[in-house]
């Protein structure tokens, strides 16, 4: 027989399979002897309560053989000579994914992408790090998959509904992830696994005959009749195509001047912006596991914390347990932070965007720029803390106490931000509004995750705050007819993804690839 239910249990005996077994034969009422074997469908924690547990939901087999069910894997075949090809623009998860699928459905991808490959982008990174130049066409957000290579990898979406969520994690599997992202209820990667997950799928859109094209930067559109032909690229190369897919992420502002330029729609888009937090991760792990030393069986402890202040929203984004603070400026001059993490997630800080909402109706003489007035307000927000950190990427910082109470902090703690962080008022960098909301949701913060018996709480002098976290999403969309995907004033362009307002996060973006080109080869290949 086989059953599928859940179990509670202790952390040590969610990692002891022995204990598994003997939970799974008295749920079922039968002898630990009869159960051959168990696949685990579901993996989540609950630490509501003083004591934190595990929930297991799992396949169990008990007097019949054991196999455990495999991932599904796509099966590819060769494209080099088929009658279609599809440009795309720009390799990150979006581009990569809409590759793959257009493979499967037995069309030829011609990715274009103006950085470079995973290995090579590593030293442009060391370089920020280490040096703090930034190299606007290989950075954090720039080269071979995009903004998701060396990001912290976590795929949890909420975007269940824009396509198969599974399906990505799937494939991604298949190009080397653990297995572990198909049942864990909060997936996560890590930045030393991305890179050679990036390779395989690269490696894989070669063998069955893509092409994959680097330091290939597209600066302009061959249009004719109101119908796209191609790309040029700043290297001098013209690529023709059946279709351009455009994925090119929230951070290519140029693209988003290119298209203004040409007097192709786009709107301005509200997005949010604020500062990344970092607290020690042990002070974490205590508030959340109301306990004073993390169980070594509990995974680095995460949290999500939202406000409204005066009907606005401010939340945390992108929480990163045992992470780093990262340099994510596509340019030099501007200073934008985000985090990562390793897969243990072992470094000795929590770090988290704290951001809040902008609107269009906060714009002010940024109105002037119409349709890319929220891509300049976030710009000279991101060089006001350049300025404010005083060069070489470092970063303006103030404690957490200190910002609420509008001191400048006389002295900050350890931080991971490599580049390194320089007290400052982030009052002086932050716009009104936002400064405003941070300092009143910070207070009621803390009282969400209080300390007990006098230990600190969330709101702490421990904690210091980095400026500034401002590529949450894009601050512009890209218009699509919602049945074709293609731009209502351009046949056979398709915006895609999170440069174009339709995606947030590696899985998102995954899957909108993923629709761009089944919509595709819908109308090169009507059935
Ligand atoms: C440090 C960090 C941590 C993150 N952590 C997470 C996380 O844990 N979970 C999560 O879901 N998301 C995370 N993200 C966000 C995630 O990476 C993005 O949401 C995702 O990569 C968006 O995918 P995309 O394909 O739409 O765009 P992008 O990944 O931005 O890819 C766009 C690509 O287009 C290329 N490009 C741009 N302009 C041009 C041009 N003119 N010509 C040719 N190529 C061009 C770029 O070089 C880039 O490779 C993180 C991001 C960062 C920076």
């Amino acid at each position: 027989m086989q059953q599928t239910f859940t179990i509670k249990l202790l952390p040590a005996e969610a990692a002891n399979s022995g204990i598994i077994q003997q939970y799974a034969a008295s749920h079922l009422g039968l002898p630990v002897s009869s159960i051959t074997g168990y696949q685990i469908k579901k993996r989540s924690i609950d630490a509501r309560s003083k004591q934190p547990w595990i929930l297991l939901t799992i396949t169990v087999f008990a007097n019949e053989p054991f196999h455990a069910a495999s991932p599904a894997s796509i099966e590819l075949h060769n494209v080099s000579a088929s009658r279609h090809k599809v440009i795309i623009v720009g390799a990150g998860p979006a581009g990569l994914f809409a590759a793959v699928k257009l493979i499967e459905l037995g069309i030829q991808p011609i990715i274009l992408e103006r950085g470079k490959d995973v290995r090579a982008r590593r030293r442009d990174l060391a370089q920020m790090n280490k040096e703090g130049i930034v190299n606007p066409e290989s950075n954090y957000c720039f080269g071979e998959g995009g903004a998701g290579t060396y990001s912290d990898g976590k795929l949890y979406t909420r975007s269940n509904k824009r396509g198969d969520v599974n399906r990505i994690l799937q494939l991604l599997v298949q190009f080397g992830a653990d297995e572990k992202i198909l049942y864990e209820a909060h997936p996560h990667v890590g930045t030393n696994k991305l890179p050679q997950i990036i390779t395989a799928i690269r490696e894989a859109i070669l063998h069955y005959g893509g092409q994959f094209l680097f330091e290939q930067k597209v600066t302009d559109f061959h249009i004719s009749n109101g119908i796209i032909k191609g790309v040029s690229t700043a290297a001098g190369s013209r690529f023709d195509g059946d279709a351009v897919i455009l994925a090119t992420g929230h951070s290519a502002r140029d693209i988003f001047q290119l298209l203004h330029n040409l007097n192709l729609k786009i709107e301005a888009k509200p997005f949010a912006l604020g500062v990344r937090i970092e607290h020690p991760q042990q002070l974490i792990d205590q508030l959340q596991y109301h306990c004073p030393v993390r169980d070594e069986f509990l995974p680095p402890a995460s949290y999500s914390l939202v406000q409204q202040v005066d009907n606005r929203g401010v939340f945390s984004f992108c929480m990163c347990p045992g992470g780093i603070i990262a340099p994510a400026a596509t340019n030099p001059g501007e200073l934008v932070v985000n985090g990562w993490s390793p897969s243990k997630r072992n470094n000795p800080y929590a770090n988290s965007g704290m951001v809040v909402s902008v609107e269009l109706s906060d714009m002010g003489a940024f109105k002037q720029f119409g349709p890319l007035a929220a891509m300049h307000f976030q710009q000279s927000v991101e060089q006001k803390a350049f300025e404010a950190g005083g060069g070489n990427l470092v970063a303006p910082a103030q404690r957490m106490v200190d910002f609420v109470e509008g001191k400048v902090s006389s002295s900050l703690p350890d931080c991971s931000y490599l580049p390194g962080i320089n007290s400052t008022s982030l009052k002086e960098v932050l716009p009104g509004f936002v400064h405003h909301a941070l300092r009143n949701a910070f207070k009621e913060f803390g009282k969400k995750m209080p300390g007990r018996h006098g230990n600190k709480g969330y709101f702490t002098n421990e904690a210091v705050l980095v400026a500034t976290e401002s590529r949450t999403s894009s601050p512009v969309r890209i218009p699509r007819d919602p049945e074709t995907l293609q731009h209502p004033q351009i046949s056979n362009l398709y915006p895609c993804a999170e440069g174009a307002g339709y995606a947030g996060g590696i899985v998102s973006a995954a899957m909108d690839g993923e629709r761009v080109a089944a919509a595709i080869s819908a109308i090169l290949q009507p059935a």
